[in-house]
């Protein structure tokens, strides 16, 4: 993947109105291996004008239409699948395995998940004497991050597109690379100019700018909590939808009952994965206290096995953002049972697995979202302070339930106030809804829940 020198406006790569670049930087050996464009409003209007242009004639397009352009999509990133991975992991620093499983798996799953909907979703339906269309909001403006890079793109530009509506994307500046991949493949798959758009640039001047568009008709953004209130605020003075996935704190609560080393072992697991950088990880063990020590004991075995097997954090930035988390929970008291701040290598932002035992609800690293590869273990009593624990974060996004009987699991997992919760390790769903209760955020991705984020209706009543 070479870096292009400009952005993708209207269905070609036009240079950038300013001459500023951003330097991308591989984690793993800190070296610069690109350069993109550092997009400003001016280019942001651009790319808003090309969209709202190409809005009409996409959203009249019949739906199975835009099914077989969003199926070619798919299978473009089917054929350059290997490229999608090394990408990642040239500007993620993520393993190739997990990059090629994953990050780019995933996304081909998400475009043909809305390629079938595209064909098959009711946008039309009729509710006793009146005709209700399901009809596009407009034009998207799309804000991602870098953990997940292509990911968070297509599960943002696939179902508006599905939709019938036209997108500007400002992707993260930490993993640009992957999301000029994306929109070479828009260009292959042969979508109609306009109708995706790309701008590459910096949070608070192409992303702020896009956010703030009066011709923008709905923002979507995943990130932190920080930028996403003010995405809203300002979505909100304009009286326009917006779409919020701002993380989380989630719960891997354990029950007595439940095969403990599986429990423990599939949970180090999900927080270690991505190294940590995952918003809906279980970044909180619940466990028993006449099972505290031995969950302990093979938390910090399975951690320690992950030990040179996960990769770095994203930036230097992150590194010092996870390190003085970790050193934050050893100076509040928790137990440091594997890993700590120190790196573990000369070169690259690489973090240590690190498993902190003893820590309470309230402790800093019980309550904010690290996003790196650390673990908090907590006692609880009894079933009741369980539930307390668990819900007592601002964030509700995902979370796990383990127990002997299903139906023990689930009874629990009805209490708690969180989008998502995987029963007894239940496998990842391209279809379920993804989304957060409370703080977390506003509105839902994936499935037929992520495509009407993108609809609006009308009702004709005869
Ligand atoms: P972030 O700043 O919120 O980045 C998310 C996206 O928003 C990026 O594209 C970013 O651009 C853009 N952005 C930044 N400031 C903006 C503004 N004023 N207006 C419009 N867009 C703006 O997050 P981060 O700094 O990369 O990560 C910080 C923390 O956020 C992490 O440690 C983690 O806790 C959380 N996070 C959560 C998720 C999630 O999936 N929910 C993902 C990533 C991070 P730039 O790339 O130029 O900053
Ligand atoms: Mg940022």
């Amino acid at each position: 993947m070479k870096a292009h020198h400009g952005m993708y406006i209207g269905g070609e790569w036009r240079l950038a109105a300013g001459a500023d670049t951003i330097e991308v930087v591989n984690p793993v050996d800190e070296q610069v291996i690109g350069r993109v464009p550092a997009g400003t409003a001016a280019d942001v209007g651009h790319a808003v004008r090309a969209a709202r242009a190409a809005l009409p004639g996409w959203a009249a397009t019949p739906p199975t239409e835009r099914a077989a352009k969003l199926a070619a999509l798919r299978d473009v990133l089917v054929a350059r699948k290997d490229e999608i991975a090394e990408t990642v992991t040239a500007e993620l620093g993520s393993p190739l395995p997990f990059s090629q499983a994953v990050h780019a798996g995933v996304p081909i799953l998400v475009a043909g998940s809305y390629a079938e909907l595209a064909a098959t979703y009711a946008f039309e339906e009729k509710v006793g004497n009146s005709t209700v269309y399901h009809e596009p909001v407009g034009v998207v403006g799309a804000i991602t991050p870098w953990n997940y890079p292509l990911h968070q793109i297509v599960a943002k530009a696939a179902p508006a597109l599905a939709a019938g509506c036209t997108v500007v994307l400002k992707p993260a500046e930490d993993t640009p690379l992957t999301a000029q991949l994306f929109a070479e493949a828009v260009a292959e798959a042969d979508l109609p100019a306009g109708v995706f758009n790309l701008v590459t640039g910096l949070g608070p001047v192409a992303g702020q700018a896009l956010a703030e568009h009066p011709d923008v008709d709905l923002v979507s953004f995943t990130g932190s909590t920080a930028v996403g209130r003010r995405i809203g605020a300002t979505a909100g003075a304009a009286v326009k939808r917006v779409a919020l996935e701002l993380g989380g704190k989630s719960a891997n609560v354990i029950l007595p009952s439940a095969d403990l080393a599986k429990a423990v072992n599939v949970g180090v697991a999900n927080v270690m994965s991505n190294s940590g950088q995952t918003c809906s990880a279980w970044t909180r063990m619940l466990v028993h206290t006449s099972q505290y020590e031995e969950a302990v004991g093979l938390a910090a075995a399975a951690a320690t096995k992950y030990g040179d097997r996960i990769g770095p954090v994203v930036s230097a930035k992150q590194r010092s953002r996870v390190r003085s988390y970790i050193e934050k929970g050893v100076a509040e008291g928790a137990r440091l049972v594997v890993g700590g701040p120190e790196s573990p290598r000369e070169q690259g932002y690489f973090i240590s697995p690190t498993v902190f035992a003893d820590v309470t609800p309230d402790m800093t690293i019980a309550q904010e979202e690290i996003f790196g590869p650390v673990l908090s273990i907590i006692r609880y009593e009894d079933e009741e302070e369980a539930v307390r624990i668990a819900n007592g974060t601002v964030y509700g996004l995902a979370g796990a339930v383990w127990a002997a009987e299903e139906a023990e699991a689930v009874a629990f997992a009805r209490r708690l106030d969180t989008g998502q919760v995987d029963i007894n390790g239940g496998r990842f769903n391209p279809l379920a809804p993804f989304g957060g209760y409370k703080q977390s955020g506003v509105g839902r991705e994936l499935g037929s829940h992520g495509l009407t984020e993108y609809l609006q209706t009308k009702s004709f009543q005869f």
